[in-house]
C-alpha cells in the first residue's frame, strides 16, 4: 500500500478515536448531570418533607400547647367568649392558622373561629367518630380534610388539666387547628424548597421530561391507608437540560471540527507532503522532470530536496552520457587502452583485451610482470615520481608485451599518470606495432643479409679466381713439363700426380657450385640405398690417410671410432650424400689441423637417429663465429682461407644436406682447441652384418677380366681402354646401346660392363636394363658426367650395381670393379 492511503487511514482512524473519546465524555457528563438530578430530586424531596414536617410540627405543639391547662378545660365546661376572643383567635391572627375548632368532651363545638370569608369551613365535621376515637387513643392527630376552601391540613388534641402532663386522663374535650393549604401556602413552599407545588386529590403522573423532575409526596390520613391528597413536587431542570445539550453541541462542534480538520490535514498532507514525495518519486523514476513541470513543487523543505535530486538527476544524467561515449569511444577505437596501478590492470578496453589475450577478470590476478616484457617492467614503477615523465606527465615508448599465448608483441606506447580511487595509476593507450617493427627487423635482417652476401660474393669471387687459377696453373705448368724429354719416369709420375690433384681440387670446387645451385632451387632430392656404415666409414678412413699424405701431414693420426660390439649395421638412407657430408667435414679437419688426432665415428641413437662426428685438434673456430659458420662463402679468416684452399661452401651445403635428411648438425669448438662438429641423420636398419676386415688389396691385378665398354665419346672410351689395361683386363667396346647389346651376345666372356649414360640412340639406362634383364649376373657400372646427383638414382633404378660421376678416377673405378666383379674374389 503506498504512503498516501497509509496517511489518510491513520488520520480517518485518529479522528474516529478522537470522535469516540468526545462521545465517551459527553457521554459521562450526561451521566454526571443525570446523578446530579437524582441527588437533586431526593435533596428536593428531603426539604419538601421536612418544609411540610416543620410546618406541621409548628400546628402540632401550638395545639397541644392549647389543650394542656386547666384555663382551656375551664373554657370548655364555660365557654368565656371574650377569653376564646382573646386567648384562641391569637391562633388565626398571630400564627396564621385558618381554622381553630373548640369541642366539649361529648363532641359538642363550644368555639369555632375561622379567617375572613371562609365561614362555610367552619361548618366542616372536623370531629367524625374516626377522629374522635383516635384521638381518645393518641390524644394528637393530624390529618388532612377537603373543603371548598380547598386542602386544610388538621392538627387535633384532646384537652387535659394542667396536673395532666403526660395527658392519662380522660378527655375534657378537643380542639382542633386548621391550616388551608392555599396558594399563599403553597407558593411560600415553593420559596422554600426551589421547587414548583401543586396539591392533587388524585395522584398525578410522575413524569419528568428534560426540563422537569417530578415526584409525589403523599398526604395520608392516620385513618386510612391511602392517601387522600397528593403534593406534585416539579423540580426544574432546564439549566441542567442546557448543560446536557451544551455538551452535545459541544459534541456535535468537535465532530464537525474534526471532520473539517481531517479533510484540512488531508489536504494540507496532499499538498506538503505527498504530492512534493509525488513529484520526488516520478523524478527519480523518470531521471528527469516532466515536460512543463515546476521543478520544486510546494514551498517547503521539499523544494531544496527536488532542487537536490532534481540537480543530481541532471548531473548523473549527463555522467551517463559521458560515460556512454566514454564506452563507445573505448570500444571503437583502434588502440588498446588500459589501466594499471604498476602491479595490476585495473581496466581494459576490448582492443586492449584483443592486443593482450587477456580478459579483464584474467588481469586481475595476472600481474603487470606476466604481460610486460621484464626490460620494461620498471618503467611502470608503483610509484609514479619514479618515472621520467613530460611536464605534463606523459610518456612514451615502444614495448613490447606478453600475450596470454605467449607470443610477444611490440606497441607504440603513450603512458600518462592519472589518479584512480585516490591512488597513481597509470593510462596506457597502447598501438599494435608489431607488423611494422617485424618489417623493420626483418628489412634490417635482409639488407645485413643482403650486405653480407654481397661481402660473401666479393670474397668467394676473389676465392674462386684463386681456386680455379691455382690448380689450373699447376695443370697447364705440370703438363708442359711433362712433354719435355729430359723429364725423368720419377718426375712424370710426380707431375701427373700433381695434375690429378688439381684436377680434382678444381672439379670439387665445380661440384660444390653446382651443389649449392641446386640447393639454393631446391632441387636436392634423395636417393636411399642399403649400405655398410662401417665399411663406408671405412673408405672414410682409407680416404683420410692418403688425404693427409697428399697435405704433408703424416704425423696426423687418423682414429675411427666405432661404438662397441663390432657389430656394422647395414642401414637404409642416402649413401652418397653421407659420404660427401662426411668427406666434407674429414676435408675441413685435415686441412685445418697440422698435428694431433682426427677422430671420427657415430653412434645409434634411440630415436632412431644415427649421430655421426668429425673432431679435430686443429686451430678451432672463436665461439663468436658459430653462427656464422654454416653461411655459403663464409670462412673464419679469408686469408687462412687462401692458405689452405676452399670457396667457403663445404659446410652450408652438409647443413642443407643433413636438414634435408631431416637431422641437424652443429659443432663444439674455441679458437686453438680442435673442433668436432656432429650430425644427425635419421635411419632404418635392414639388418646387421660382422664388421668386414679391410680387404683392400696393395695393388689391384684384374687378370681374366673381359670388360664391355660402352662409350659415344672415343676419348673417354680410350682412357676407360686405358685404366682397365694397365690392370691386366681386357676390353671390349661398344659405341651405343644397341651394338653393347650385339657385344654381350658376340662375346659371352664378358664379366663385367662398364656403361655411358648419355649416348645417341639406345642411352645407358635403357641398355642396362635390358643386359640386366638378360645377363643378371653381369655386374654394370654406370658413369654420367652430370653432376646431379639424382642420376645415380635412376641408374640403380636401371639396375646398375654401382654408379661413377665422371671424370673417372681410377682408384674409385678399381675399388668398384674388385668390389662387383666376380673373378676378383670379393
Ligand atoms: P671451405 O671450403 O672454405 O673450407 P667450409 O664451408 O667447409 O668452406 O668452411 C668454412 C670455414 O669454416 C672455413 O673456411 C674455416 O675457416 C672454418 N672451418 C671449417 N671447418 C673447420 C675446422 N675443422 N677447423 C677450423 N676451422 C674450420
Amino acid at each position: 500500500m503506498k504512503v498516501t492511503p497509509k496517511i489518510l487511514i491513520l488520520l480517518f482512524v485518529f479522528a474516529i478515536i478522537s470522535v469516540v473519546l468526545v462521545r465517551y465524555q459527553v457521554e459521562s457528563q450526561h451521566k454526571i448531570v443525570a446523578l446530579y438530578i437524582g441527588q437533586v430530586t431526593e435533596q428536593k424531596k428531603l426539604i419538601v418533607s421536612t418544609l411540610i414536617e416543620i410546618q406541621g410540627d409548628y400546628y402540632k405543639n401550638l395545639v397541644l400547647d392549647y389543650t394542656y391547662g386547666d384555663d382551656m378545660i375551664q373554657f370548655v365546661g364555660a365557654p368565656d367568649y371574650p377569653w376564646a376572643e382573646r386567648s384562641l383567635r391569637v391562633i388565626i391572627d398571630f400564627y396564621k392558622a385558618n381554622v381553630v375548632w373548640v369541642f366539649d368532651s361529648t363532641g359538642k363545638r363550644v368555639y369555632g373561629t375561622v379567617e375572613p370569608q371562609r365561614d362555610d369551613i367552619l361548618d366542616y365535621p372536623v370531629l367524625s367518630s374516626q377522629v374522635r376515637q383516635l384521638l381518645e387513643q393518641k390524644k394528637y392527630i393530624h390529618f388532612f380534610i377537603q373543603t371548598s376552601a380547598g386542602m386544610i391540613e388538621i392538627h387535633g388534641a384532646t384537652i387535659h388539666g394542667t396536673n395532666d402532663k403526660n395527658r392519662l386522663s380522660g378527655q375534657n374535650g378537643f380542639v382542633f387547628i386548621g391550616k388551608l393549604w392555599d396558594d399563599a401556602y403553597i407558593r411560600r413552599l415553593e420559596h422554600s424548597s426551589g421547587c414548583h407545588l401543586s396539591v392533587h386529590f388524585h395522584k398525578p403522573l410522575e413524569e419528568s421530561s428534560e426540563k422537569s423532575s417530578i415526584f409525589i409526596v403523599p398526604l395520608q390520613n392516620p385513618w386510612e391507608y391511602r392517601s387522600n391528597a397528593f403534593l406534585k413536587v416539579a423540580i426544574n431542570l432546564e439549566k441542567l437540560g442546557e448543560v446536557g445539550a451544551w455538551f452535545d453541541r459541544q459534541f456535535m462542534l468537535f465532530v464537525a471540527a474534526t471532520i473539517l480538520g481531517f479533510f484540512i490535514l488531508a489536504w494540507l498532507l496532499l499538498r506538503w507532503i505527498v504530492f512534493p514525495i509525488r513529484r520526488i518519486s516520478a523524478l527519480l523514476e523518470n531521471q528527469n522532470l516532466p515536460i512543463g513541470a515546476e521543478p520544486h513543487p510546494g514551498g517547503n523543505e521539499f523544494k531544496e530536496i527536488t532542487f537536490m535530486i532534481n540537480d543530481s538527476i541532471e548531473q548523473a544524467n549527463a555522467l551517463r552520457v559521458s560515460e556512454e561515449k566514454f564506452r563507445k569511444l573505448m570500444e571503437s577505437t583502434a588502440a588498446a587502452i588500459f589501466i594499471h596501478d604498476g602491479d595490476h590492470v585495473r581496466f581494459i578496453n576490448p582492443t586492449a583485451e584483443k592486443f593482450l589475450g587477456y580478459s579483464i577478470a584474467e588481469l586481475q590476478v595476472v600481474p603487470l610482470s606476466k604481460i610486460l616484457v621484464a626490460e620494461y617492467l620498471r618503467l611502470f614503477q608503483k610509484h609514479p615520481g619514479a618515472l621520467t615523465v613530460d611536464a605534463d606527465h606523459t610518456w612514451r615508448n615502444e614495448l613490447r608485451f606478453i600475450r596470454k599465448d605467449g607470443q610477444v608483441r611490440w606497441a607504440d606506447v603513450t603512458s600518462v599518470v592519472i589518479e584512480m580511487e585516490n591512488t597513481p595509476a597509470f593510462l596506457v593507450t597502447a598501438h599494435d606495432i608489431n607488423a611494422r617493427v617485424q618489417m623493420e627487423q626483418e628489412l634490417v635482417a635482409a639488407k645485413e643479409r643482403a650486405e653480407q652476401a654481397d661481402k660473401l660474393k666479393a670474397a668467394f669471387l676473389a676465392n674462386l679466381s684463386h681456386e680455379i687459377r691455382t690448380p689450373m696453373n699447376s695443370i697447364i705448368g705440370f703438363s708442359s713439363l711433362i712433354r719435355r724429354e729430359s723429364v725423368s719416369r720419377a718426375d712424370i709420375e710426380e707431375y701427373t700426380e700433381i695434375i690429378s690433384y688439381s684436377t680434382n681440387r678444381l672439379l670439387r670446387m665445380i661440384d660444390d657450385i653446382l651443389e649449392i645451385s641446386k640447393i639454393e632451387t631446391n632441387q636436392v632430392t634423395l636417393v636411399e640405398t642399403t649400405f655398410s656404415l662401417h665399411q663406408l666409414l671405412d673408405e672414410m678412413v682409407v680416404y683420410c690417410r692418403e688425404e693427409k699424405i697428399r697435405l704433408g701431414k703424416p704425423d696426423l693420426a687418423v682414429e675411427l671410432a666405432l661404438p662397441r660390439g663390432g657389430r656394422s649395421p647395414e642401414i637404409i638412407a642416402d649413401q652418397a650424400r653421407v659420404s660427401q657430408i662426411l668427406v666434407n667435414l674429414l676435408d675441413n679437419a685435415l686441412k685445418f689441423t697440422r698435428n694431433g688426432t682426427l677422430r671420427f665415428g657415430y653412434s645409434l641413437r634411440k630415436d632412431r637417429f644415427c649421430e655421426f662426428f668429425v673432431s679435430d685438434t686443429g686451430i678451432g673456430i672463436p665461439v663468436e663465429k658459430h653462427k656464422d659458420i654454416f653461411k655459403s662463402f663464409y670462412q673464419v679468416d679469408y686469408d687462412n682461407a687462401r692458405k689452405f684452399g676452399g670457396a667457403g661452401l663445404g659446410l652450408s651445403i652438409c647443413k642443407s644436406l643433413v636438414e634435408r635428411m631431416g637431422g641437424s648438425i652443429w659443432l663444439e669448438s674455441a679458437k686453438g682447441e680442435g673442433t668436432t662438429f656432429y650430425f644427425t641423420m635419421p635411419f632404418r636398419i635392414q639388418k646387421e652384418l660382422p664388421r668386414r676386415t679391410e680387404q683392400k688389396p696393395v695393388e689391384y691385378d684384374f687378370k681374366g677380366l673381359t670388360a664391355l665398354i660402352v662409350e659415344d665419346e672415343l676419348i673417354n672410351a680410350r682412357l676407360m681402354g686405358a685404366m682397365l689395361q694397365a690392370v691386366n683386363a681386357r676390353v671390349v667396346y661398344a659405341r651405343d646401346g644397341l651394338s653393347a647389346l650385339g657385344k654381350m651376345e658376340q662375346f659371352p666372356e664378358i664379366g663385367l660392363v662398364l656403361m655411358d649414360i648419355q649416348m645417341p640412340g639406345m642411352d645407358g639406362l635403357e641398355c642396362t636394363s635390358r643386359i640386366k634383364q638378360q645377363w643378371p649376373h653381369i655386374p654394370v657400372i654406370t658413369q654420367s658426367a652430370s653432376a646431379h646427383h639424382e642420376e645415380s638414382g635412376k641408374c640403380y633404378e636401371a639396375g646398375c650395381d654401382d654408379h661413377l660421376t665422371k671424370p673417372i678416377d681410377t682408384l674409385k673405378l678399381y675399388q668398384s670393379i674388385f668390389k662387383h666383379w666376380k673373378g676378383s674374389g670379393s
